[in-house]
């Protein structure tokens, strides 16, 4: 089935870190607020620091996030001026807060040095000037309940919980929906600052941005790490995580090398997004091997699977397992119908069709004084083997 709530892990995995981070800095807050005037020192390093290296990283996003929360501790300490007009502006403060982290949740990582850059400082100003209009309209709302004494409306309840309601809503929804540590780091900033705001912690704001820097810092690490080393469609690990993965293997060892069948005759009859579709979803059921094997995207429609300390004979149970399992996988995917002039004008412009591949595999010891390159070449030509014997099976 075409899964929904792709981003659901990585969410509670963010989730989770965070609250254990803020639960643990609460529990030891003292000694950090004996430590406060180092961490103050430190934190402004911190925040140039994040944004040279989220920009470095084009993650502009971070470096917009960042640059603001930076803006807002020197306006706090002092070090710019504009502290009263923020203390007379907390609700416009807020809604505008709560409206950027809704417009960074839609828009794309670009160079910041750019036009794009520039369009993200419009968008950025933007949703400062929509928290002034709808404080206005609000403001006007009220006084026209007042006037027509209307009791069904709490104008006071709607000024801030609606908009809240709206953002935390569009958030956690972008953040379900695709593994995507950016947005899920906006929810728990859009979390963490409510309960600030709320007064529900109450921490120091520099330990507090500290906290969420050091956060953003270490969120650009490690999808950095994951574009560098997961493959984007499947997000198996990568050919070059399978690499070096291979320096760290001893000296028993069997690779595997898998391959869909036919499958160009498949984009060929169905298309490419559905070709695509297909090899996420064989992707995940080879994700699932077990007997302490682990599976790579290779390239293509290829993939590696290694069993460390296992010998070819040890390990060829479960390939069969994993050979069988894909053969009786009905995969469900969304088939565009070819659209007539009758369908068109109605919305059933996709079926769900159930379809099968196949796989096969060729896997080979690693014999002794062979480099890891040689045995995956001895598992490419079983893999041949495979193939020309009628494919859907296991050689040697
Ligand atoms: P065989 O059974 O001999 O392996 O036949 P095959 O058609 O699978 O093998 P071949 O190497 O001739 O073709 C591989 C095809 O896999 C070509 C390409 O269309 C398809 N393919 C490779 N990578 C991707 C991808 O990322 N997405 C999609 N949709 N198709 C891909
Ligand atoms: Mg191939
Ligand atoms: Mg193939």
């Amino acid at each position: 089935m075409i899964q929904k709530l792709e981003g659901l892990k990585t969410t509670l995995w963010s989730g989770l870190a965070v609250s254990i981070v803020i639960v643990a800095t609460l529990a030891t807050q003292e000694y950090w607020i004996k430590n406060i005037h180092f961490i103050e020192q430190v934190l402004l390093g911190v925040f140039v620091v994040g944004i040279l290296f989220s920009a470095q990283f084009t993650r502009s996003r971070f470096t917009l996030l960042i640059s603001l929360c930076f803006c807002y501790y020197l306006v706090s300490k002092n070090i710019l001026q504009g502290q009263s007009f923020l203390d007379e502006n907390p609700q416009w403060l807020y809604l505008s807060t709560l409206f950027i982290l809704a417009y960074l949740t839609l828009i794309k990582d670009r160079a910041i040095v750019s036009i794009h850059g520039l369009v993200r400082i419009f968008g950025i100003a933007s949703c400062i000037v929509i928290a002034k209009l709808w404080l206005m309209s609000m403001e006007w709302l009220k006084s026209y309940v007042l006037e027509t004494q209307i009791t069904l409306v709490d104008v006071e309840l709607l000024v801030i919980n609606l908009p809240l309601f709206m953002v935390a809503l569009l958030v956690l929804f972008k953040s379900l929906r695709q593994p995507n540590l950016f947005v899920a780091s906006l929810l728990t900033t859009l979390i963490v600052g409510n309960l600030y705001f709320n007064d529900q912690v109450s921490l120091p704001i520099s330990i507090m941005f500290s906290l969420l820097v050091v956060h953003y810092i270490i969120v650009v690490v490690i999808d950095s790490y994951y574009l560098a080393y997961r493959d984007e469609l499947t997000h198996l690990p990568s050919r070059r995580a399978l690499n070096q993965y291979s320096l760290s293997l001893g000296r028993k060892y069997c690779v595997a090398m898998l391959d869909i069948d036919h499958f160009k005759k498949f984009n060929d009859n169905y298309g490419h997004d559905i070709g695509d579709q297909v090899l996420k979803l064989v992707a995940a059921k080879l994700a699932e091997i077990k007997s302490g094997g682990r599976v790579f995207r290779y390239g293509g429609e290829e993939f590696t699977a290694i069993f460390p300390r296992k010998t070819a004979n040890e390990a060829l149970d479960e390939l069969e397992k994993l050979r069988k399992s894909v053969a009786d996988y009905d995969i469900v995917i969304r088939h565009p119908i070819r659209k007539t002039k009758k369908s068109r004008q109605g919305n059933q412009s996709d079926a769900l069709k159930t379809v099968s591949v196949t796989i096969s595999i060729g896997v080979a010891t690693r014999e002794p004084k062979n480099t890891f390159e040689q045995t995956i070449k001895q598992a490419d030509q079983a893999l041949y083997k495979a193939k020309k014997k009628g494919r859907n099976q296991v050689c040697q």
